[in-house]
């Protein structure tokens, strides 16, 4: 699962806890109170209302008693038709044969069981006050609203009829009205018990309610607590990648094609340490104001981490995008006129996705984490420079990155195995064509990635860190060569190293090189190093140490790539160097020409006026040759003369001791 499905995830399981959990049980609370409470009232009910069945039922027994003893006796019949009770008697066939007061007695009967279970009875509604009736279950049905109707236009005592069958002898069946009387008591007790019925359940529906409420407000605080970021005060990665995800594979936004981006605020450490954490936090939030209020409909900023921010914006084009992040970025430093800050954004362009049939698709594979990483890798290839910039990732990067990590991953190896290899270009004399020095130049011949040229490996090195051990591994193999070949009667001539910046954050660099020369038993003064222009500007005092002491053991040092854009005629002065190497910059493109030798020539005098010997790199052409020979450059290290080659071509170059014949 991936780590944004296990944040969501975790988003829901508390989101549901605090909402819910609570929620339902307090529907259930109250669903199982009021089930209660009507069950209570329906009880009470029966029981009242079998009360008053069982007192009018008797009457009629009674009364089918008196009329079956009777039995046609003239006073007892007199007697019957004074009381108030009317009764049908009906004989076998059903058919009625006696009558007394109205027949209202309707079709509509069943029979009806007491709660005592002891009793059973046939009733019958009637006709006219059609309220009470059998359920057919064994009990009675009331027609409630109807009821409360009556009852209430009947102040005091309300009489309801039911008609009752009760056997009589000579298979006779005696059907008689009997009266269910409900006093205002009986209406006011039932009422009281509604009324209480309904009083609880609207005070456990106003405590859930309640409840219900606060659960919401709970809910909401930890919705924002999960989703806040407290140093911008705003959103923070969990929202960000929640909602990004929802971007885009939302139906409704998945027509759009969006950039996922990685914004970083450069300057922020060093905000923190000229003022204080306070102050860089409040940076941050103003940031992340700046940031919101240039975002659009549907577009998302958040607060990642330290001063990195996560946007989401709509992408109409990579040119577009680009323009809006550069503006992006001009709005963010005119935040601060006091500073100059430096804001780096990367950024991944997830595109929308149309069927053949021109339905956009659901962006399936795609996830916000996957696309931020890329942006965040498209940011990392400007980390080096402290300047603003923007830069999209393509899949030209994402070959870049698994290159390098390919290198990262096998560098080790390819050191213990010896597959980097020592190249060597010739310098030599413009004026009279004779060798005069080396490059060591180095090459990764890998059995599985091929014959690997340095611009492809060395700014991976520089940037893990190997390149330091790629360096001595240089120096000590171009010594053990300069030995070999020495011992072999060859007459060598002086080969420089490149010594990479990263060297010179360790004070005993100059001791290093010097035992690692030591070790290989080669003369001092038969090794160079080559220092690049640009290290000259990281820590002046410790270079020029190590450049004194390097030659104070006898090593010459010389300034590699002068000219490739840094200003550099301030550190001529301060440093005691040997050689300075014109970078091949000179020699190609728009410096050729007039103005181009003019800066040529007043370099090298000023080289020669420091007492500096020079070389001039990448040159191509005859007329360069000569124009170099001509202004008195000392070496030329260029394809005119040679290109870089393995020792075995190289050695033929030197000239040999012993017999002062040419090497070739
Ligand atoms: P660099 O030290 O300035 O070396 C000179 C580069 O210019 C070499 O490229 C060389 O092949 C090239 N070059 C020389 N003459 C010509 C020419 O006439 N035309 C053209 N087009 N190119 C020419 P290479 O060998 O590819 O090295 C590139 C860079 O890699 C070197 O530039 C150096 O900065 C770095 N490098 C190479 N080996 C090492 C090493 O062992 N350690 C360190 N730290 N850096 C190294
Ligand atoms: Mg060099
Ligand atoms: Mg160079």
């Amino acid at each position: 699962m991936s780590r944004s499905k296990e944040r969501v995830k975790l988003y829901k399981k508390v989101r549901n806890t605090s909402l819910w959990g609570s929620v339902i049980m307090y529907i259930l609370l109250i669903i199982m109170f009021l089930a209660m409470m009507l069950f209570l009232a329906g009880f009470v009910l029966e029981y009242i209302f079998e009360t008053k069945f069982a007192e009018g039922y008797r009457e009629t027994q009674q009364l089918a008693q008196l009329y079956d003893a009777g039995n046609g006796d003239r006073s007892i019949t007199d007697y019957i038709n004074k009381l108030d009770n009317d009764f049908i008697v009906k004989d076998k066939s059903g058919r009625v044969v006696f009558q007394k007061g109205k027949n209202t007695c309707s079709d509509n009967g069943g029979e009806v069981e007491l709660s005592n279970g002891k009793e059973k009875y046939m009733v019958y509604a009637d006709t006219e006050t059609d309220y009470i009736y059998p359920d057919g279950d064994g009990g009675l049905d009331v027609r409630f609203k109807e009821l409360v109707d009556y009852i209430s236009s009947h102040e005091n005592n309300t009489r309801l009829p039911i008609w009752v069958e009760t056997e009589l002898s000579g298979e006779k069946t005696f059907i008689a009205k009997a009266y269910l009387t409900v006093s205002t008591r009986d209406t006011v007790l039932v009422i009281e018990l509604l009324a209480g019925v309904f009083g609880i359940v609207v005070v456990i529906g106003v405590i859930t309610i309640i409840k219900i409420i606060r659960s919401v407000i709970n809910y909401r605080r930890v919705v924002k607590l999960f989703y806040h970021d407290p140093v911008t005060m705003g959103h923070n990665w969990n929202w960000y990648i929640r909602y990004g995800d929802d971007r885009i594979h939302d139906l409704r936004t998945r027509r759009y094609s969006f950039a996922v981006v990685n914004l970083v605020f450069r300057n922020y450490r060093n905000y923190c340490l000229c003022h204080s954490i306070a102050d860089g936090e409040k940076m941050l939030a103003r940031i992340n104001g700046v940031l919101t209020g240039e975002l659009e409909k549907n577009e998302l900023c958040a607060h990642a981490t330290m001063s990195n921010f996560a946007l989401l914006l709509r992408c109409d084009s990579e040119e577009s995008l680009k323009q809006r992040l550069e503006q992006l970025i001009a709005k963010l430093q005119g935040m601060d006129s006091e500073h100059n800050f430096a804001f780096q954004i990367g950024a991944d362009v997830v595109k929308a996705q149309k069927s053949e049939n021109g339905h956009y698709l659901k962006r399936r594979d795609m996830s916000i984490e996957n696309a931020y990483n890329n942006a965040c890798s498209a940011r990392a290839t400007l980390a080096d420079t402290e300047e603003s910039g923007v830069r999209i990732f393509d899949s030209g990067l994402l070959e870049e990155q698994r290159w390098y990590d390919t290198v990262h991953e096998h560098q080790q190896t390819a050191l213990k195995n010896e597959e980097f290899v020592v190249y060597y270009q010739p310098k030599y004399d413009p004026r009279t064509n004779v060798l005069k020095g080396a490059e060591a130049l180095v090459r990764w011949d890998s059995p599985e990635f091929g014959f690997v040229t340095p611009g492809r490996i060395i700014p991976i090195f520089e940037k893990n860190g190997f390149i330091t051990e790629i360096d001595h591994y240089m120096i000590a193999h171009a010594a053990r060569d300069q030995k070999m070949w020495l011992d072999k009667g060859y007459k060598c001539v002086p080969v420089s190293v490149n010594v990479s910046r990263a060297h010179f954050v360790e004070n005993d660099l100059a001791q290093q090189i010097r035992d690692i020369v030591d070790k290989e038993q080669c003369p001092h003064e038969l090794i160079e190093i080559e220092l690049t222009e640009s290290a000259f500007f990281d820590d002046k005092k410790a270079m020029i140490k190590t450049i004194k002491k390097l030659r104070e053991y006898g090593f010459a040092v010389s300034m590699d790539d002068f000219g490739a854009g840094y200003s550099s005629l301030n550190s001529l002065k301060d440093m005691p160097l040997d050689v300075l190497k014109l970078d091949a910059g000179f020699f190609r493109g728009e410096n050729e020409g007039e103005r181009g030798e003019i800066v040529v020539s007043e370099a090298i005098k000023l080289a020669k006026n420091l007492k500096m010997r020079t070389v001039a790199e990448g040159v191509e052409e005859k007329a360069q040759v000569d124009f170099l020979a001509q202004q008195g450059c000392d070496m030329i290290q260029g394809y005119y003369f040679a290109k870089p080659m393995p020792r075995e071509e190289y050695v033929h170059k030197m000239e040999r001791t012993d017999d002062g014949g040419a090497g070739e």
